[in-house]
């Protein structure tokens, strides 16, 4: 019998889990290394927004690529059945100002979705609490969710089930593995055996949890600068954009806007004490990740996957393995090329 490929993970965020997973059920023999313990990066305190929609109509970055975040959230249920975790599906609804809406409305429809017009009966039943000078709404059932957190617990239990085995130290290098998966969120650590991590620039985001005697059970709601999740005993609210800057620490300055942005939806919000979260991600200069082979022989990058790496962790995962395997890498993987860039 052939002797099964070692491979050297780097990162334990949503890519490098979810890369380490599909790796172990090709019958590879797996290690994670990561330095920072669980959830203590970008995948852990993110929303957890499977947002092809609302991403591509109002984010011009991901505007082009609504067929891969769409081809990236239909993978999820099977993530999801294999996790044991539940997304939610009730989907996700747009309120603001006339411009906003009507911008909402545009890149949907450019989507090639029909958003349903909601009327303000309708919205207070889909977001309970919503402050009532909101009389209009646009919904998308495409939108998903899942809790980062324990999305995250759930990947490293299934790939310790798998046989994936893990250490608390940063990869320097292959660690005496075949192939070397770079994971490494935001990290330039690696750039010695991938030049291309140059490409990628951090963005941090501040995030806020509140807690809430009556938590938030309504669909993810879409503001002009912010969004409102429900969450584990209450609401999240984010989240803040800081290109250009890699340091993880929360700065409550650079956190306020978001609850101010928040309370314009809520108002329940405005006087509940929160906690604020931050994290940074990586962004490429075409917004879309960088996955598959490196310049380096042996190296796979799994990196920059900007706003929406929960969305994307399964379609890297998939990359990645057609890689490592010679298989079929899908239509999308050329995109995802880190030789993109020259
Ligand atoms: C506030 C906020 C909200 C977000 N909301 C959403 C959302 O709703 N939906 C969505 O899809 N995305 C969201 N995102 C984006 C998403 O979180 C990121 O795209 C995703 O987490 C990136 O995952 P990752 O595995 O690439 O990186 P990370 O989660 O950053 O993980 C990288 C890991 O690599 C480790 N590492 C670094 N160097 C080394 C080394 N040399 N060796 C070993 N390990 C190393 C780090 O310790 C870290 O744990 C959000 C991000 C933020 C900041």
């Amino acid at each position: 019998m052939a002797k099964p490929l070692t491979i050297t993970v780097a990162g334990a965020g949503a890519l490098g889990l979810a890369t380490a997973l599909a790796l172990a059920d090709t019958g590879a023999r797996v290690t994670v290394f990561d330095p920072a313990g669980e959830a203590q990066n970008a995948s852990g305190v993110a929303a957890g927004m499977l947002a092809p929609a609302f991403e591509a109509a109002l984010d011009p970055a991901a505007a082009p690529h609504f067929d891969l975040l769409l081809a990236a959230r239909d993978l999820w249920p099977a993530l999801e059945a294999q996790l044991g975790i539940v997304l939610d599906r009730s989907g996700a609804v747009a309120v603001g100002e006339t411009a906003f809406l009507a911008r909402a409305h545009a890149g949907l429809r450019k989507a090639g979705l029909h958003p349903a017009e909601l009327s303000r009966g309708t919205l207070e039943s889909l977001a309970p609490g919503l402050d009532t000078s909101w009389a209009a709404g646009l919904l998308t059932r495409e939108d998903w969710r899942l809790e980062a957190a324990e999305a995250l617990a759930a990947l490293r239990r299934a790939a310790s089930a798998a046989g994936v085995e893990f250490r608390d130290v940063p990869a320097a290098g292959f660690e005496g593995a075949d192939r070397l998966v770079i994971a490494t969120g935001a990290a330039h650590g690696l750039a010695v055996v991938a030049p291309e991590l140059a490409h990628l620039a951090p963005i941090k985001g501040h995030i806020l949890r509140i807690e809430s005697q009556a938590p938030y059970e309504g669909v993810v709601v879409r503001g002009e600068g912010a969004y409102v999740t429900p969450s584990t005993g209450g609401f999240t609210v984010g989240a803040t954009m800081q290109p250009g800057v890699a340091d993880p620490q929360v700065v409550e300055a650079e956190a306020a806007p978001l609850k101010a942005a928040g309370a314009k939806l809520f108002p329940a919000l405005a006087k509940a004490p929160h906690q604020a979260f931050a994290g940074v991600r990586a962004a490429t200069p075409d917004g879309l990740p960088m996955v598959g082979r490196g310049r380096h022989p042996g190296v796979l990058l799994a990196v920059g996957a900007r706003r929406n790496g929960w969305l994307l962790a399964p379609l890297v995962a998939r990359v990645i393995a057609a890689c490592v395997t010679e298989g079929e890498a899908g239509p999308f993987a050329q995109r995802l090329d880190p030789a993109r860039f020259g």
